[in-house]
């Protein structure tokens, strides 16, 4: 499968970021409405959280991806996930105000985000925009611009005359095409939830960003614990779509539950796949006193595929015994996140955190250190078996075991004086040890347990007594021991 794998140029997704009132839907509306995509009529009858435009460059046709989010809500969760949905941010800054203080804490989320950006001057159609002013405000911030020493590129627009607009777009373009954006067309698709929203008739829809690989219908995705068919599958326009690829977006009906904004999404062949994959909820753990004394250690596991899922559970089944296991309390696809940590501190008995073939989010490292979950990764099955199988051991409650050596039936007592008892008799199964405990049975009822303090053969001090052997002994134990009682010699060890 991986062998055809080929990546192809993916068109940029971009987030506009701003001051409040500075014009950020402005301009998401205007470049909306002017340049929707070839072949596509009419204009947009639906509010979207992301959209698709093209525009041409040097006489070559690209598109580019809009997040359109109301306040950012969706982009302020995908960076708290530590993921990257947005390749590059338009930061808008009005000419007539400069940088605000929304401007900075914009500034901020994209340096964390480590993505590129353009500034857009917005509003130099009003005759009160001070160009240079704004421009000033924008390096005291350490952004700087080109042509004024820096390498940020910036473009003087009007969101609302259009001005500047097509030059904005054209250094979008030029960014991506600096950064290169890939992706590969064969693999299933995934990408980021941006919004999601119950519908009154048509149940839970969700808008998706595809950034990798192709969704086609009569597959199934995956976002957290929810699951949706791809069966309704419209682009922004809501128009019905067979097949989409990276970077479209677009509106998926039909989820069992509401995925939450930022959550990664990924397809599966049918919904029987997605539905083994997704991500459980934290069932109650069994404690392991509830269990029929069986030792329980649940553990989170995270994985790059759904077949080192499958592989991973067939494994940890066959660990621990009848005493002691491992249970898989929660599984899913991707990077472990803050949400597996917290699950972990969560469920009903501490869970380690398990991943295979994935990273760690600098956040979930952050929360695991805090509240000393245990977080380890692996990248070959027979290693992490043999860690958990370790692990195992050492937290399993310690147990004894008894272990049968021998059997004896009892000729005669000669004597009791106090608690030590001079016996004979002979051995009918295994041998008697000295220093062995034994458990004393008559008429089949064990009636307690004593040790053998000696043992003689012939009158002879001895440490074993095999099958067929006559001996005496002597026998410490608190009760009185008759002839015809049989002896079970026995050792015990901890495990
Ligand atoms: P947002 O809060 O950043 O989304 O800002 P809006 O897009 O809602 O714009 C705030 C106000 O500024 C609205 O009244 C817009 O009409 C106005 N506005 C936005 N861009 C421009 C522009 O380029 N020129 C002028 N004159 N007004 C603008």
């Amino acid at each position: 499968m991986h062998a055809l794998s080929q990546t192809t140029e993916r068109p940029p997704i971009v987030v506009v970021m701003g001051h409040v009132d500075h014009g950020k839907s402005t301009l998401l509306d205007f470049i909306r409405k002017s340049n929707v995509v070839a072949g596509e009529a009419g204009g947009i009858t639906q509010h979207v959280a992301a959209y698709e435009v093209e525009h041409e460059r040097e006489g070559q046709k690209k598109r580019i991806t809009f997040i359109d989010t109301p306040g950012h809500a969706a982009f302020q969760t995908i960076r708290a996930r530590g993921a990257n949905v947005a390749d590059i941010a338009i930061l808008v800054v009005a000419a007539d105000d400069g940088v605000k203080a929304q401007t900075l804490e914009a500034l901020a989320a994209i340096r964390e985000s480590d993505i590129p950006f353009v500034v857009a001057i917005n509003k130099i159609d009003k005759p009160n925009a001070d160009m240079s002013r704004t421009q000033a405000s924008l390096l005291e911030q350490h952004v700087y611009l080109e042509k004024f020493g820096g390498d940020v590129p910036w473009a003087a627009i009007s969101a609302k005359t259009g001005a500047g607009i097509p030059e904005l777009l054209d250094l979008v373009l030029l960014v991506a095409d600096l950064e290169e954006f890939k992706a590969d067309p064969t693999a299933n698709a995934q990408g980021y939830v941006i919004e999601a929203h119950r519908d009154q008739k048509r149940g839970i829809a969700a808008t998706l960003i595809i950034t990798n690989g192709t969704l086609e219908s009569g597959m199934a995705v995956t976002a957290g614990h929810a699951v949706a068919p791809v069966r309704i599958m419209e682009d922004h326009k809501g128009k019905t779509l067979k097949s989409a690829t990276f970077s479209t977006p677009i509106t998926l009906v039909g989820f069992d539950e509401l995925p939450e904004a930022g959550l990664e999404f990924h397809s599966f062949e049918n919904k029987k796949l997605a539905e083994a994959a997704r991500v459980q909820k934290t069932a109650p753990v069994e404690s392991a006193a509830a269990t029929e004394g069986r030792f329980v250690m649940p553990i989170i596991v995270r994985a790059d595929a759904i077949g080192s899922l499958d592989a991973i559970a067939h494994e940890v089944k066959k660990l621990g015994d009848e005493f002691s296991g491992v249970k898989i309390v929660q599984s899913g696809i991707g990077n472990i996140s803050e949400a597996d940590v917290k699950n972990a501190i969560g469920s009903h008995e501490t869970a380690m955190v398990i991943g295979f073939n994935v990273n760690v989010d600098n956040s979930a490292r952050d929360h695991a250190r805090q509240f000393s979950i245990n977080v380890e990764t692996f990248d070959i099955i027979y290693k992490l078996t043999e860690r958990l199988e370790e692990l195992l051991k050492t937290m399993a409650p310690k147990r004894t075991v008894e272990e049968s050596i021998g059997k004896a039936k009892l000729l005669k007592v000669f004597s009791s004086r106090k608690e030590v008892h001079v016996v004979g008799g002979s051995v009918s199964e295994g041998r008697m040890l000295r220093g062995g405990d034994v458990r004393v049975f008559r008429r089949k009822q064990a009636i307690g347990v004593g040790k053998i303090i000696n043992l003689q053969s012939h009158r002879q001090d001895v440490e074993r007594i095999e099958t067929g052997g006559e001996f005496g002994a002597e026998i410490d134990a608190s009760f009185e021991l008759q002839e015809h009682d049989i002896i079970e010699c026995f050792k015990t060890t901890t495990v």
